[in-house]
């Protein structure tokens, strides 16, 4: 679907290229044709107006000629050898003046009776030109302009002729030749080509001289033939302008190629096509015209720049479009790439967060569990004591019992009586302790309630007594008072009491003063108890580690070096600390240090 957008795409980006690409082309194209056309008008005025000006200028002379008398008489009196011999020298000067070629008297039969040129060689004196079209038209009555190769110099140039009339009689005909190099010598400097076409269309006045005799179309055979009457082209083979191609508008030419013939640098001769953009013109009656031919390679050479011009912009345009196209993919794919990674790192948090909380969780089980465990270790490791504690009571319950039955079996009521309230003393001393292992050995959590100091202190003690007493460890206890309260577990608090005396009891079993001084101090912000014992005090080694979890010196099956990490940590949930320190008069000191509560 993506791939089909983006060819869809590129193939109307293609067409709107092209689009443009024609547009500017045309456009160009048409700039470029106006301006050589323009260029090509201007021009064409220029040659039209000079070669006009030269013509009519020149057509005066041969009227001005006829109208002088001595033409006339030389007409009317053909074999005046003088008269000849005076308009012979008067056709000569008129001849320098005018800058004309020849100048010359045609009898009404055709014969020159007077030239400029009589002296030379090559006098027209005696000659026929009965067959040139400019005496013809002259004899009809007309003035005549003719272009034509001369009989005998073969120079090419323009006839101007103009009847003699005497008694409404056309008798004679001035002619005066002008050499075309005359017009053509100021037009070899252009660039641009030139041509004069005669009424058959034969290029006779031109700038370019391969140009030169060349005819606009093939030449019809009647054309030929007046031509060929008229010895107008002498023995020119008149062919067609070597047109490629050409295009006529309303019968004049408007553009044309010519296959032309180049000198290459390196002297051989290549032939190539240029073409031209036509502007034409009549010069006259005689359906001369002149046509400036402008080439149009500017225009193509212009096209070519406008279309590499525009070319470049366009793909300029596309490739900074291309570049920004790819920057905002390459953005929105990084944004994706973002948008991903972040997604990716909420899920893992998420999930972490959600770990972290089952871990926490199950740590703190553990943890529980490890405090349960390492309580009931304590408990087992109290456990002779205990028993025997439990065991002795219960012994005396039975003799006690014993001999309540007795008495009674004797009707001593009295006594039985006090028996019995010793049994019942007895059974609550018992439920007191075994209440007190029971509420210790239970499976507590971490709830925090009001604690009274002293009653967790008694507790504790209640359950160390029997192992007091039977490793004859003498303990004193100093406390205020006063109730010291505090924030905690009462039985985890007592666990770590326990503890402490019983890790003191262990170390006492070998020391000769056999004491443990429990100490409770409270100054209303703190409440501090030391449990103080007089036995070798903790190794240095042993000080930094003491608290490590699993950290005993104790014999296998003996400790399990949990004791005091467990404690250290239940004094430390209750915002407490405990520390171990040598006492200055021997043995160790833990101290326990808690904030204090207000009492419940
Ligand atoms: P356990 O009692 O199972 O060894 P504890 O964490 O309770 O574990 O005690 C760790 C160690 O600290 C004991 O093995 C002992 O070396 C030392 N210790 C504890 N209490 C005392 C004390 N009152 N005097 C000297 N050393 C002690």
């Amino acid at each position: 679907m993506k791939r089909r957008h983006a060819y869809a795409l590129s193939v109307l980006l293609a067409l709107a290229f092209a689009g443009v690409l024609w547009q500017a082309a045309a456009i160009s194209r048409a700039a470029a044709l106006a301006t050589v056309r323009e260029d090509a008008q201007r021009a064409l005025e220029r040659y039209g107006t000079s070669l006009q000006g030269l013509l009519e200028t020149y057509a005066v002379l041969p009227r001005l000629l006829a109208q002088e008398e001595r033409v006339t008489r030389a007409l009317l009196a053909p074999d005046d050898v003088a008269l000849r011999a005076a308009l012979n020298q008067r056709l000569s000067a008129f001849n320098t003046t005018a800058q004309a070629t020849d100048t010359y008297v045609i009898a009404a039969d055709g014969l020159t009776i007077a030239a400029s040129n009589a002296d030379t060689p090559v006098s027209f004196v005696g000659m026929n030109f009965g067959f040139r079209p400019y005496f013809q038209n002259a004899l009809a009555g007309g003035s005549g302009l003719y272009f034509a190769l001369g009989t005998t110099s073969n120079r090419p140039g323009f006839y101007f002729s103009y009847p003699v009339r005497h008694r409404g009689q056309v008798i004679g005909v001035c002619v005066v030749k002008i050499d075309r190099d005359r017009v053509e010598n100021s037009w070899s400097q252009t660039a641009m080509p030139v041509i004069v076409t005669d009424a058959e269309g034969v290029v006779f006045i031109t700038n370019r001289a391969d140009l030169r005799y060349r005819t606009l179309q093939p030449l019809s055979r009647a054309a030929r033939e007046r031509i060929e009457a008229a010895r107008q082209y002498v023995d020119q083979p008149l062919e067609p302008l070597p047109l490629a191609d050409g295009r006529w508008l309303d019968g004049a030419l408007r553009s044309i190629s010519l296959r032309e013939t180049r000198a290459e640098a390196d002297g051989r001769r290549s032939t190539v096509t240029t073409g031209y953009l036509v502007e034409t013109s009549q010069v006259n009656e005689a359906g001369w015209h002149v046509h400036v031919l402008a080439p149009l390679a500017p225009v193509d050479e212009r096209v070519r720049y406008t279309l590499l011009g525009v070319g470049s912009a366009l793909a300029v345009a596309l490739s900074l479009g291309l570049f920004w196209r790819q920057r905002r993919h390459r953005l929105r794919d990084r944004l994706h790439y973002q948008a991903r990674v972040e997604e990716t790192l909420r899920r893992a948090r998420d999930e972490l967060e959600v770990r972290v909380a089952e871990r926490t969780r199950e740590l703190q089980r553990a943890q529980n569990d490890l405090i349960q465990a390492s309580k009931l270790a304590a408990l087992g490791q109290l456990s002779a004591g205990l028993v025997h504690e439990l065991n002795q009571p219960l012994a005396a319950i039975r003799g006690y019992a014993d001999n309540a039955v007795v008495l009674l079996e004797r009707e001593r009521y009295a006594e039985a009586r006090t028996n019995l309230a010793t049994v019942v003393e007895l059974t609550d001393r018992m439920s007191v302790l075994t209440g007190q292992l029971r509420g210790f050995a239970r499976k507590t959590g971490d709830e925090v309630e009001a604690v009274e100091l002293g009653r967790s202190i008694t507790n504790a003690i209640a359950l160390i007594e029997p192992r007091l007493r039977e490793d004859q460890v003498a303990l004193t206890v100093t406390r205020p008072p006063q109730p010291v309260w505090l924030r905690g577990n009462a039985i985890r608090l007592e666990q770590v009491l326990v503890n402490l005396l019983k890790n003191a009891c262990d170390v006492l079993r070998d020391a000769t003063e056999r004491r443990i001084e429990l100490t409770l101090d409270a100054d209303g912000a703190r409440a501090r108890i030391g449990v103080r014992d007089t036995g070798p005090g903790i190794a240095p080694d042993a000080l930094e580690r003491l608290f490590d979890p699993f950290f005993t010196t104790k014999p296998v099956g003996e400790g399990l070096g949990l004791g005091l990490s467990i404690s250290y940590g239940i004094v430390d949930a209750f915002g407490g600390t405990l520390r171990a320190t040598h006492h200055p008069d021997g043995g160790a000191l833990f101290t326990i240090d808690l904030p204090q509560a207000p009492p419940p």
